[in-house]
């Protein structure tokens, strides 16, 4: 992987200077003939680490973030052990997601590319089981999937565990963030005693830990040090779009930023196309650079941001590939990128070479549970930044324009124009700076210089700011928010327990960050340790939660919750306004739907039953 920039630190970049080769591990033949097809040169330090033990057949408990190399740590040396000849499933992927899932499992068949009769299944929820169960029956020995579906088939006998030989839990703590942990114990507990475990985590929560020493034996403990991720030499920064277009976002802050060669990512073809002639038609330097442009085209739009006589590409992250110019001063994330780990590759497009850089991202209101995802992979701060205002880029403008006449002064094409300017000036008794700024008007060819800055200032309407959101700031006063007249702050009696006097919590996450009714679940029974039966009902607002518990609940467990986090987001649990504790006089039935809404009303906590994967899942 030449392009790899050389700034990052993912596990692409593996230290170059020691440590064993592959072929040192005692991994075979088959294998090695694969790391060397896909250009992997040497093991990450994970992979040094992990291969050998779980060789052996030993159990591993790997403390390592995103970017490490993580699946080939675990996929080589369980290939090795893997029984190509026998058809039936004798390893278990449990990964977060299904992205994950299906990563994990493209990722396993492409290393058992020569390992005849190797079969890799993928089973997640949003596909039908016919698919799953054809895939499982066809002989797949490797299954890769995402907790709840797997703990479906279980259910529904359409996959046994009898002949497992080895599970590995991939990214574990997400998998605890999404609220699967008891889904994982569920299916550790029901894999057979004499099995191997690999587990995998960017940090040690204690329920990690707790799963840990239930279920591993022995295990070697890796610690991969973590570095940030993302070079310390580039400047990160994000707008929250907001109150301008895109467009004229990117146009402003280019201007106003001091950018030598600026890489625009976007995620769509179709979209360099539209951002590109934009750009053009405002007078940027700029190309377009996607898949549908012949290769040696491409080459060509590369080459000329090289020299200089392009300023600005548009692209998306598979055109970008592989691009190496020194001069690229800025990233601009037009478009949020789908992981944390392309954010990486795409600003490390900049700060090359020891130059230091600026990535800015343009995040919308529904994308931050992704800017923190990649705040929390990368373990670097992503400050906020405004849109520059009129008056800032027409700041700029004015110090351009005054550079270009000046910088243009001697130049033999204008030299030509002295003899008439002179005659204007004695023939017609016209004064020189008339002359000019009669020139300078027409050079602008009716295109304005300047913006308007008596616009009102397009800047986001938000209550809020990002990071009052974020709960990163000593909290200040919350700016009254939409009240919804519908919001009842009436905590409803439990259907089970009706005698369980019930509050109403407020919490500050909602739709924008993500959040599903399965997360609040998740975090609130593991934070409080509370039953999920005890968690009443659940009703989730674009930026607020409420959730119905418990009343008297002790205090430690209070301040607990309050500083939990969902999808990154901090709760900020409080008692909802005015909320009294329900009568515990249950009525008669449960109220006809009452005000609940579509969508979450009918999840029953802890409810197990039901097909379909009902479980939170990423989406981005
Ligand atoms: P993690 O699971 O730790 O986030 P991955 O296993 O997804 O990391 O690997 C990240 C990227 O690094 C992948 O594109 C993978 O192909 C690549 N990679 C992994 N190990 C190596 C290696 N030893 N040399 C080069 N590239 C590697
Ligand atoms: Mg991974």
């Amino acid at each position: 992987m030449s392009d790899t920039p050389k700034t990052t630190e993912t596990a692409t970049e593996v230290a170059e200077e020691q440590g064993p080769m592959f072929s040192d591990l005692g991994l075979p033949e088959n294998l090695l003939r694969v790391l060397d097809d896909m250009g992997y040169k040497k093991p990450s330090p994970i992979q040094a680490q992990a291969i050998p033990p779980l060789l052996e057949g030993k159990d591993v408990l790997g403390l390592a973030q995103t970017g490490t190399g993580k699946t080939a740590a675990f996929a080589l040396p369980i290939l090795a052990r893997t029984d190509a000849a026998s058809r039936t499933p004798q390893v278990l992927v449990l990964a977060p997601t299904r992205e994950l899932a299906m990563q994990v499992a493209k990722a396993c068949e492409d290393y058992a590319k020569y390992t005849p009769g190797m079969k890799v299944a993928a089973v997640y929820g949003g596909q039908d089981y016919g698919t799953q169960i054809r895939a499982i029956r066809g002989g797949a020995q490797w299954i890769v999937g995402t907790p709840g579906r797997i703990m479906d088939h279980l259910k529904k006998g359409s996959l046994s565990l009898t002949d497992i030989k080895a599970v590995i839990l991939d990214e574990a703590d997400e998998m605890l963030r999404m609220g699967f942990i008891d889904d994982v114990d569920w299916i550790l507990g029901h894999a057979p005693k004499e099995r191997q475990v690999a587990l995998f985590s960017a940090t040690m929560p204690k329920q990690i830990k707790h799963i840990a020493s239930t279920h591993l034996n022995n295990p070697i403990e890796i610690k991969i040090e973590s570095k940030t991720a993302t070079a310390s030499t580039i400047e990160q920064r994000y707008w929250f779009v907001g109150g301008a277009h895109k467009n004229d976002a990117l146009l402003r802050i280019t201007e106003v930023e001091d950018c030598d060669a600026t890489m625009v990512f976007v995620r769509t073809k179709q979209a360099t196309e539209e951002v590109a002639d934009f750009m053009k038609a405002n007078g940027v330097k700029c190309e377009a650079l996607n898949g549908d442009i012949p290769q040696a085209q491409r080459e060509r739009v590369v080459d000329k941001l090289k020299k200089g006589t392009l300023d600005m590409i548009v692209a998306t992250d598979v055109a970008a590939r592989g691009l190496d110019v020194e001069r690229i001063s800025h990233v601009i994330n037009y478009d949020i990128p789908f992981d944390a780990e392309s954010y990486v590759h795409r600003i490390g497009r900049t700060g090359r070479a020891g130059r230091s850089g600026k990535a800015i991202m343009f995040v919308r209101g529904r994308e931050r549970r992704m800017l923190s995802t990649i705040e929390r992979t990368t373990r670097q701060r992503i400050e906020e930044m405004p849109l520059p205002t009129a008056k800032d880029v027409n700041a700029v403008r004015r110090e351009r324009f005054k550079a270009t006449v000046e910088g243009t002064i001697g130049n033999p094409q204008a030299v030509m124009f002295k003899e008439m300017i002179n005659e204007l000036v004695t023939d017609k008794e016209l004064d020189v700076v008339e002359i000019a700024s009669a020139l300078a008007h027409l050079a602008q060819n009716g295109i304005p210089l300047f913006l308007n800055e008596n616009e009102r200032a397009r800047q986001p309407q938000r209550e809020r700011t990002e990071r009052e959101d974020r709960g990163d700031r000593p909290q200040r006063e919350r700016a009254p928010r939409k009240s919804p007249g519908d919001v009842s702050t009436k905590a409803m009696p439990l259907k089970d327990s009706p005698d369980v006097d019930m509050v109403r919590f407020r919490m500050e996450v909602g739709y924008q960050d993500g959040v599903k009714p399965g997360n609040i679940v998740g975090a609130i029974a593991n934070e409080a340790d509370l039953e999920s039966k005890f968690i009443g009902h659940i009703e989730i607002f674009d930026d607020f939660s409420m959730v119905d518990l418990p009343d008297g609940m002790p205090e430690t467990v209070m301040s607990k919750l309050k500083a939990t986090r969902i999808c990154g987001q901090p709760l900020h649990l409080q008692v909802a306004d005015g909320a009294k504790p329900v009568n515990r006089k249950p009525p008669s039935g449960r109220p006809a739907g009452g005000n609940r809404r579509p969508g979450n009303g009918d999840r029953r906590p802890g409810g197990r039953s039901g097909g379909g994967d009902r479980r939170p899942r990423r989406d981005s």
